[in-house]
C-alpha cells in the first residue's frame, strides 16, 4: 500500500499600494505597460529600495502561523530567462527569508485536527504577464515587481483532501488579515503542488512531481488524484524508476491529465546569489511590535462566536467561512440584535436573495440595513412576514428600513387602545364561541386570534393581541 506526500508552495500576491522595489501602483487595471519604470523594468543603472509595507504584511503573516519572523533577512539572485522578466532574474530571499518555522492547523469533519508545519515564507518579486493574442505574443509589464510572498509548507500532507484544507486554512487567514486579496482566478493566490508517493510505513522521501499554477481547489484536488494514481501504477508496474522524474508538470483539465512541461530545474541551474544591489531587510523592534498586533484569526473568531453567541460550530462555521461574512454578521450584531435572528435573515434570507452577480461584498443591502430590519421585527415594528417585503422591497430599491415600512403601510399595531377596540368587537360578534371557550374549550384561543388579525387586515402585533385576548377572555 502507498502513502502520499504532499507539500505545497503558495505564491501570495500582497495588496501594498506600490511595488516590492519601486513607488510603481501595483494596480492592474490600467492599460498595459503603464505602471513601469526604470527599476521594474530593469532598465541598467536603476537601482531597487525595498517597500517597507511588503515587511510589515510578512510580520502579520509570521505571527498568524506562529513563525520566527527574523530581524535580518536578506535578498537573493535567481537567474532565468523569460520574456516576462526583463531582468533575466528574479530578487527572492534564498537563504535567510523573512519568515521561518511556522505551523497551521488543519481541521477535520470528525473533530480532529492536524498540525502542517511551514518551513518558510519569502519575499519575491512577481514577473509581468505574457498576453497570448492568436500568432502573437505580448508583454504586458504593469505586473512585473509586484510584491510576492511564498510560503512553503514542509511535506506534511497525506491526501489531496489534506492539501486542500491546508489551502483553505492559508487562503482564508490571508483573507482575514487582509495583506492579500487572494483571488485564484486572478492569480494572486498561486498553488504549486509537489506530489509523491511511498509504501506505506517508509520514511523516506520519493521522487516528488511538482505541478504548476492550478487555478482553483477542485482542480488541485483533481490534479493531486490524477499525478496519485499515474505514480502509483507505474511502481505497481515496475516502471517507477523509469517514468517518476522529478520535473514540473502541468494540469489539464479538458484531457483530466498532467502533463509534462519541462525537467525540474536543479537549484545550481538557477545560479543564486546574494542579490548585490539591495540592502539587508531589517525588522525593526518597532515594526514587530505593531504588526505583530494582528485581527482576529478564523479559528478564534468560530470559537468566541460559539461561545459568545451560544450558537453551534457548524453555524459558527458559516458564519466565519469569508471575511466578508463575518465582518457583516458582526456588524449586524452592533444593531442590538439576537445572534440567531441575524444568523437567519443573513445566511437564509439575504444570501438567498443574492443571485447571479451579486454577492456579499457588493449586496444592495448592508449590515446595517439589514441589522435595524432584524431590531424592527424585535421590536415589534413589523412582523417577520412584513420584513420579508421590506427586504425584498430594498434589494431592488435604495432605501432605508423605515421609510420602506411607512411606504408599504407595515407597521404593526401594537397600540393597545386599537388592538383593545378590535378585540373588544371580535367578542361582541361571536358571543356563542366566547361562552363555548368559557366552558373549556381552549382550541377556540386560536379562533379568537385568527378573528382580531383579519379585523387589523394582519396588521395587529400578534402577541400584543394575544396578551390582550387573553385578559379579556380571561
Ligand atoms: P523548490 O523550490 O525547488 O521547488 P523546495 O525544497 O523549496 O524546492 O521544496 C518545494 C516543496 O516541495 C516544499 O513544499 C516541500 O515540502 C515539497 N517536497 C519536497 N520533497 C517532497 C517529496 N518527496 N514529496 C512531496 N513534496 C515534497
Ligand atoms: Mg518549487
Ligand atoms: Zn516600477
Amino acid at each position: 500500500m502507498f502513502e502520499t506526500v504532499i507539500g505545497l508552495e503558495v505564491h501570495v500576491q500582497l495588496n501594498t499600494k506600490t511595488k516590492l522595489f519601486c513607488s510603481c501602483p501595483t494596480s492592474f487595471n490600467h492599460k498595459q505597460n503603464t505602471n513601469t519604470c526604470p527599476t521594474c523594468l530593469a532598465l541598467p543603472g536603476a537601482l531597487p529600495v525595498l517597500n517597507k509595507e511588503v515587511l510589515h504584511k510578512a510580520i502579520m503573516l509570521g505571527t498568524a502561523i506562529d513563525a520566527t519572523v527574523n530581524k535580518t533577512s536578506y535578498f537573493d539572485r535567481k537567474s532565468y530567462f523569460y520574456p516576462d522578466s526583463p531582468s533575466a532574474y528574479q530578487i527572492t530571499q534564498l537563504y535567510t527569508p523573512v519568515v521561518e518555522h511556522g505551523k497551521l492547523q488543519i481541521d477535520f469533519e470528525d473533530g480532529s485536527h492536524k498540525t502542517i508545519r511551514i518551513n518558510r515564507a519569502h519575499i519575491e518579486a512577481d514577473a509581468g504577464k505574457n498576453v497570448h493574442d492568436g500568432d502573437i505574443s505580448k508583454v504586458d509589464l504593469n505586473r512585473a515587481g509586484t510584491p510576492l510572498l511564498e510560503i512553503v509548507s514542509e511535506p506534511d500532507m497525506r491526501s489531496a483532501d489534506e492539501a486542500i484544507l491546508y489551502l483553505k486554512k492559508l487562503h482564508s487567514i490571508i483573507r482575514y488579515l487582509d495583506i492579500g486579496d487572494a483571488n485564484m482566478q486572478e492569480g494572486s493566490f498561486r498553488v504549486d503542488v509537489n506530489v509523491s508517493i511511498r509504501p506505506k510505513g517508509d520514511k523516506k522521501l520519493y521522487t516528488r512531481v511538482e505541478i504548476k499554477n492550478i487555478n482553483s481547489f477542485k482542480f488541485i484536488q483533481k490534479a493531486i488524484e490524477l499525478e496519485v494514481s499515474r505514480q502509483s501504477e507505474a511502481w505497481e508496474d515496475g516502471v517507477y524508476d523509469k517514468e517518476i522524474v522529478q520535473e514540473t508538470r502541468l494540469f489539464d483539465q479538458t484531457k483530466q491529465e498532467t502533463r509534462s512541461m519541462r525537467g525540474k530545474e536543479e537549484a545550481a541551474d538557477y545560479r543564486y546569489f546574494p542579490e548585490p544591489d539591495l540592502l539587508k531587510a531589517v525588522v525593526t523592534d518597532e515594526m514587530l511590535e505593531r504588526y505583530s498586533v494582528i485581527p482576529e484569526l478564523p479559528d478564534e473568531k468560530m470559537a468566541r462566536f460559539v461561545k459568545d453567541y451560544g450558537m453551534n460550530e457548524y453555524n459558527a462555521s458559516v458564519l466565519t467561512s469569508s471575511v466578508e461574512m463575518a465582518h457583516f454578521f458582526e456588524a449586524m450584531m452592533s444593531e442590538n440584535i439576537t445572534a440567531k435572528n441575524a444568523l437567519t435573515w443573513l445566511t437564509t434570507e439575504l444570501l438567498g436573495r443574492l443571485k447571479g452577480e451579486l454577492n456579499i461584498s457588493n449586496s444592495p443591502v448592508d449590515a446595517k440595513k439589514l441589522g435595524l430590519l432584524v431590531r424592527r421585527i424585535e421590536d415589534g415594528t413589523i412582523s417577520g412576514k412584513a420584513a420579508k417585503d421590506v427586504l425584498d422591497y430594498l434589494m431592488e430599491n435604495e432605501t432605508d428600513v423605515d421609510s420602506v415600512i411607512d411606504t408599504l403601510g407595515l407597521k404593526q399595531v401594537s397600540d393597545s387602545g386599537a388592538i383593545e377596540a378590535i378585540c373588544d368587537t371580535v367578542i361582541a360578534l361571536n358571543p356563542d364561541k366566547v361562552s363555548e371557550y368559557k366552558g373549556g374549550k381552549d382550541k377556540l384561543f386560536a379562533f379568537f386570534v385568527g378573528q382580531v388579525m383579519k379585523e387589523s387586515k394582519g396588521s395587529a402585533n400578534p402577541q400584543s393581541v394575544n396578551e390582550m385576548l387573553k385578559t379579556k377572555l380571561g
